[in-house]
């Protein structure tokens, strides 16, 4: 603990409001009691206006509300309480100049006090700007789940998506079709006109599908030449209408790529989810079944399990 003696009330002052991050006192029933700091121009806008306000009189009434729980759970816990919120300068009445444009993240450290303030309880609020933390958190988590060369969701991805297909196949029952493919003879496209092409056939593959497929199917590159859709709401014969279109679809697609001779096809396993499936790797292995049928009966075919 500083000793407070060696500086006047004045430079307490001034050592307060030349704090970086804003600290609110605000009371029980929502009122800015006081602000310290902000000072830092480029993370947030002077509050100041905000002192003898009501957090009801400044927000919406529901962000009013959310603020006024938030300091009821850190009074009730007695503790450090710790929120993360969104809010933008146009979002509190009355704040204003310099400031960031953009909506910012915050983190708020929200502190009972031992002592009341205006005949109140009340909580201290440092409103810390993770802005930068949460943008690079949504970078990273989006690239984690996307495919690099392709853009489409990766088998982490899809695998969290027929995570949550097969638990609203098990609760609703809503049809949900899964079709696996495979590129034919990819390592003979790799053999013959080398890597880069056996790329481009892949991503070829991967535009056909976000064209032809409707906004509620889920592409996914498996890896390699290995592709999933999954399709939701979607019995197994209006899956097997478009895995057919989207096998043409494909044909085409790599025929009009020129640098493949003859072109490529796909070949492909496709299967329902049922009521007897107790995950959805169940579903996952009879359309692998059935895409290993498709190759041995001579592959540039769907098969439907
Ligand atoms: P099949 O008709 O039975 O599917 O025969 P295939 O030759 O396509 O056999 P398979 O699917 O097992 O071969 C996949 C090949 O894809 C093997 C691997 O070298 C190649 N491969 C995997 N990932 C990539 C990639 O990102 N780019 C390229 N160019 N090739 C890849
Ligand atoms: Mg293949």
């Amino acid at each position: 603990m500083a000793d407070l003696s060696l500086f006047s009330g004045e430079q307490i002052a001034a050592l307060l409001s030349a704090l970086p991050d804003p600290a609110f006192i605000l009371t029980r029933s929502g009122r800015y009691a006081a602000l310290f700091g902000g000072a830092d121009s480029r993370y947030y806008h002077d509050g100041s206006s905000l002192v003898g306000k009501y957090i009801s009189d400044v927000l919406s009434a529901e962000k009013a509300a959310w603020f006024e729980s938030q300091i009821a759970m850190a009074l009730a816990s007695r503790g450090l309480h710790v929120v993360e919120y969104p809010l933008a300068a146009d979002d509190v009445k009355g704040v204003g100049g310099p400031g960031p444009l953009d909506p910012i993240w915050f983190e708020g450290r929200v502190q009972p006090l031992e002592y009341q303030v205006m005949g109140e309880d009340a909580v201290l609020w440092v409103a810390s700007n993770i802005t930068a933390s949460k943008k690079l958190e949504a970078l990273l988590r989006m690239q984690s789940e996307t495919d690099a060369l392709t853009g489409l969701p990766n088998r982490r991805k899809l695998m969290s998506g027929l995570t949550e297909h097969f638990e609203l196949f098990a609760r609703y029952k809503t049809p949900t079709s899964v079709l696996i493919f495979d590129i034919d003879h990819f390592k003979g496209i790799n053999d013959e006109y080398g890597h880069l092409v056996g790329d481009k056939a892949i991503t070829v593959t991967a535009e056909v599908c976000r064209r032809e497929l409707r906004a509620a199917d889920f592409p996914a590159r498996l890896g390699g030449d290995e592709f999933v859709v999954l399709m939701p709401h979607t019995g197994a014969g209006h899956a097997l209408t478009i895995s057919e279109r989207l096998r043409l679809k494909i044909a085409e697609g790599l025929l009009d790529l020129g640098t493949l001779g003859k072109g490529a096809t796909i070949s492909g396993g496709l299967s329902e989810m049922t009521v007897g499936d107790t995950s959805y790797e169940e579903v996952l292995k009879r359309a692998d079944d059935a895409l290993y049928r498709a190759k041995r009966d001579g592959r540039n075919r769907i098969v439907l399990h």
